[in-house]
């Protein structure tokens, strides 16, 4: 029989491995921890959308539902042949048009004004793969519903720098601009209309018909031939309305006011149509695959999308660049915390089969455990307990069965204790509970040494 051939995953899907996961870990607690703390709710939407969901809100012409969404038609999928649904559905390209779905879906426009939600789930693009750009990331998604407030704005863009602050990643650039409401924008689309008109035969296929669907999104062509006619095209910033000036310059000065440091970027309009007013940026350096978020306002979606008229905002992270940046700029991030408590080790078959039962009693317990089944010295056993940061190994070897006895060994120190096998189970909660408070406890005083 010839060898199987093994199935390697789809071209721009990742594997994380458990060596990449403690940058995971940390990037993913650090970014909850933040939003929480600003007073964010957690809110899951589906992976799965009906697909005039994103065509409706990042809109039809777009990158990423023209070209890049994974797409199924689901009567494809109906059973004995019969068409029973016609939906055409998507993977989600992004967050924001679920939540808004989700907010006029679950009537939130009832709850207290903000509403603060976030997510964090994988999304798909069906772009070019290369470093930073896959098919399958994850993004983490924060959004505001009910505040017009310039004073949003600026928390929201503080928020963000603050995170970015607490996953130690130095060197950002923000990028700011307004790019106007319903009033002036009208006026800027025909004057960028006009402008690129007059550009027409230069500019590249797809921006050609851009310019006949939304003239806005030639800002943001990548082709260098197009970026060269940007450079000298009109500027939203210079003919927004005076209410839009009003708001822009507040935010700005709210952002002075905190100490957020930001850069007046005129030609930055955000890849996606819902986007109104403030918009924004944040990158590690110069380059396209450097953005690490952005966001903006979105004062019209809920209504457009079929819910009570309600200003709203937010930003959305890559979280794989993210940890691409601590993980190239060997960033040093904390130990991950002790996750297998206790590890089993034994020496013999009479042992295997005590530890066995002992193991299993302490997961009951509540008692992360781990095993190290197949290896044979308890010198290997040891260090695959180090491995996984074990606080604490019991160890049985023959004399320890036949004294129906263990060893509790502390991974800290070393120190070891015997015990009877019918007191382990309380004297390695006790301990395990001791070691778990100490850890709480040095976290607090971290905390306090940082408000001093
Ligand atoms: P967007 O939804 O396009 O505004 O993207 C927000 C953030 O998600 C970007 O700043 C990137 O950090 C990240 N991102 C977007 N597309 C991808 C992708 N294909 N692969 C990895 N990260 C992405």
């Amino acid at each position: 029989m010839p060898k199987p051939q093994p199935i390697n995953r789809l071209k721009g899907f990742r594997d994380i491995l458990p060596e990449d996961w403690h940058y995971w870990e940390f990037a993913l607690d650090t970014i909850e921890d933040t939003v929480m703390a600003a007073g964010f709710e957690r809110a899951d939407v589906p992976v799965i959308e009906k697909s005039d969901l994103f065509a409706r809100s990042v809109g039809e012409e777009t990158d990423i539902v023209g070209k890049e969404m994974y797409t199924f038609d689901t009567s494809k999928m109906s059973d004995n042949g019969r068409v029973k649904d016609k939906t055409l559905v998507s993977l989600r390209p992004e967050f924001t048009a679920g939540i808004v779905r989700a907010y006029i879906e679950n009537g939130m426009h009832t709850f207290p004004k903000p509403v603060s939600l976030y997510a964090i789930g994988k999304c798909f693009r069906h772009d070019n793969p290369q470093a930073g750009r896959y098919r399958e990331f994850t993004q983490a998604s924060v959004e505001v519903f009910g505040v017009s407030d310039p004073l949003m704005d600026a928390n929201l863009i503080s928020v963000l720098w603050e995170m970015f602050s607490r996953l130690k990643i130095k060197g950002l650039k923000l990028d700011i601009n307004s790019i106007g409401c319903n009033e002036c924008r009208p006026k800027i689309k025909k004057l960028f209309a006009d402008y690129f008109k007059r550009k027409e035969s230069k500019l590249c296929e797809d921006c050609r018909k851009r310019l006949k669907k939304n003239p806005y999104r030639i800002m943001d062509c990548k082709e260098e031939k197009c970026q060269n006619i940007v450079a000298t095209a009109p500027l939203a910033i210079d003919n927004i309305c005076e209410e839009c000036k009003k708001h822009f310059m507040s935010v700005l000065e709210y952002l002075d006011d905190m100490g957020v440091s930001y850069n007046l970027a005129p030609t930055l309009v955000r890849g996606l149509d819902y986007y109104n007013r403030t918009v924004f940026e944040i990158s590690a350096s110069e380059g396209r695959q450097s953005s690490l978020g952005g966001g903006g306002r979105y004062d019209y979606l809920v209504e457009q999308m079929g819910g009570e008229p309600t200003p709203a905002l937010g930003f959305a992270l890559g979280v794989d660049r993210i940890v691409d940046w601590l993980k190239d700029n060997s960033i040093k991030i904390p130990k991950p915390k002790a996750k297998v408590h206790v590890y089993g080790i034994h020496l013999g078959e009479d042992a295997k089969k005590i530890i066995l039962r002992k193991i299993k009693d302490l997961r009951s317990l509540n008692i992360s455990t781990g095993l190290a089944i197949g290896k044979d010295s308890i010198k290997a056993q040891l260090k695959a307990a180090d491995k996984v940061n074990a606080f604490f190994s019991i160890i049985i070897g023959q004399r320890e069965a036949v004294t129906n006895c263990a060893i509790i060994r502390d991974m800290r120190d070393g120190v070891q204790e015997t015990v009877e096998l019918d007191d382990l189970n309380k004297r390695v909660y006790e301990m395990v509970e001791e070691r778990l408070k100490e850890q709480e406890e040095d976290r607090g005083k971290k905390v306090k040494t940082k408000v001093k």
